[in-house]
């Protein structure tokens, strides 16, 4: 299967070089010492839109500060949408991508919802394939380590009126980073949400704008404050269904080997690790059923031994086990608090197949150096 072949607008983005790209030493000292999102490569790709005349100049420049109105629409009425994937670096030498496509096509999407213009395709990838290759000594080489991909849109027009802004900038960020779990996958904790909902029907869950994040820290607070890494929300109309975690799609093994994980109901980001992980299952001969799934079953689940594992999934992570759930009415440990083999092969699978230790029979690989 020849590997993913969106088309690319690359040649159009012009370089324009960091005159003082940060020291080959110091460089090397980052890559050396990886953590989530506080180092930056050198450059960042970017293009602007203006109403009535479309998307124009793309670029990649010096990554540094922006110059923004105080009257930016963004810093107001939060318009904005951003997207999350990664570049990892081969045996080789290559470098790919993961499904970028889906990314761009998931873009697009939220930028619907959230009345920003559409991006091409070939724009998105272009600006990844234009950014990686500028910064390609960025792209680490350690185990599990990879090169973090953050496209991101956002309206930039002075104006304090409430409407969708004639002026808009896309820009790409590029951050090296390690493995998730030092030291070894190690199962995570799960705070139930109580009192509050990421997102209800017709609003914006299933786009990736940068609200429903803001909305997740204070619930992420208190999960933390009851010992947990992670929160999960229930639904907003019933509050009994699993909706997801602040940032990664749940699913629950049984017993019987049959997977299951919440039906994308409008309130739920749709994963790419999430869609890739339940074909890889159905592939592998597993069956998997996206549906509803009320916290009463997947508890009394856990308890009865009904319910084997639970991991959720997402590209920061890739698939991480959930060794414990709890809210202030139970708390529940998940197959002895130790990773579950479903979990794991599947987690296996996917990084396999991204580090290029597997033959990409999907073809979601795609080249970019
Ligand atoms: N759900 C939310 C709310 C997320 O922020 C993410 C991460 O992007 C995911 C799910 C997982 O999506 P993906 O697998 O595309 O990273």
């Amino acid at each position: 299967m020849p590997s993913s072949s969106a088309p690319s607008a690359v040649e159009a983005f012009e370089v324009f070089a960091n005159p003082a790209p940060l020291p080959l030493a110091q460089r090397e000292a980052a890559l050396a010492d990886l953590n989530f999102g506080t180092q930056f490569t050198d450059h960042m790709a970017r293009v602007q839109w203006r109403s009535g005349t479309g998307w124009l100049d793309r670029r990649v420049e010096a990554y540094g500060p922006l110059s923004l109105d105080p009257a930016a629409a963004v810093l107001h009425y939060g318009q904005e949408i951003f997207e999350g994937l990664k570049a990892y670096r081969w045996a080789d030498g290559s470098v790919w991508v993961f499904r970028p496509e889906a990314n761009a096509a998931r873009f697009n999407k939220s930028a619907q919802r959230l009345a920003l213009p559409q991006l091409n395709v070939d724009d998105f990838i272009g600006s990844i394939e234009a950014l990686v290759r500028t910064d390609l000594e960025w792209v680490p080489d350690a185990d599990e380590s990879s090169l973090y991909l953050r496209p991101f849109m956002f309206a930039s027009e002075a104006f304090l009126g409430v409407r969708p802004a004639n002026q808009v900038d896309y820009l790409l960020i590029a951050s090296p980073v390690g493995p998730y779990f030092t030291g070894g996958v190690k199962p995570v904790s799960i705070w139930v949400a109580q009192g509050y909902h990421r997102a209800g029907p017709g609003g914006t869950g299933d786009a990736k704008c940068g609200g429903n994040y803001a909305a997740s820290l204070l619930p992420q607070m208190q999960a933390a404050e009851n010992g947990c890494q992670q929160v999960l929300f229930l639904d907003a109309k019933e509050d009994r269904y699993l909706d997801e975690l602040g940032g990664m799609n749940v699913f629950v093994v049984r017993r019987d080997g049959t997977v299951e994980t919440p039906r994308l109901t409008g309130t739920i980001l749709e994963g790419i690790t999430r869609s890739s992980v339940i074909t890889q299952l159905e592939d592998s001969g597993r069956k998997v059923l996206e549906k509803d799934i009320t916290l009463d079953e997947v508890r009394s689940g856990i308890e009865s031994g009904d319910v084997v594992e639970v991991f959720a999934c997402g590209t920061a992570a890739v698939v991480t086990p959930v060794g414990r759930l709890a809210s202030p009415d139970f708390d529940v440990t998940i197959n002895g608090g130790v990773a579950g083999d479903v979990t794991m092969a599947i987690r296996a699978a996917l990084t396999d197949i991204q580090y290029g230790r597997a033959a990409d029979t999907y073809g979601w690989m795609r080249r970019v150096a």
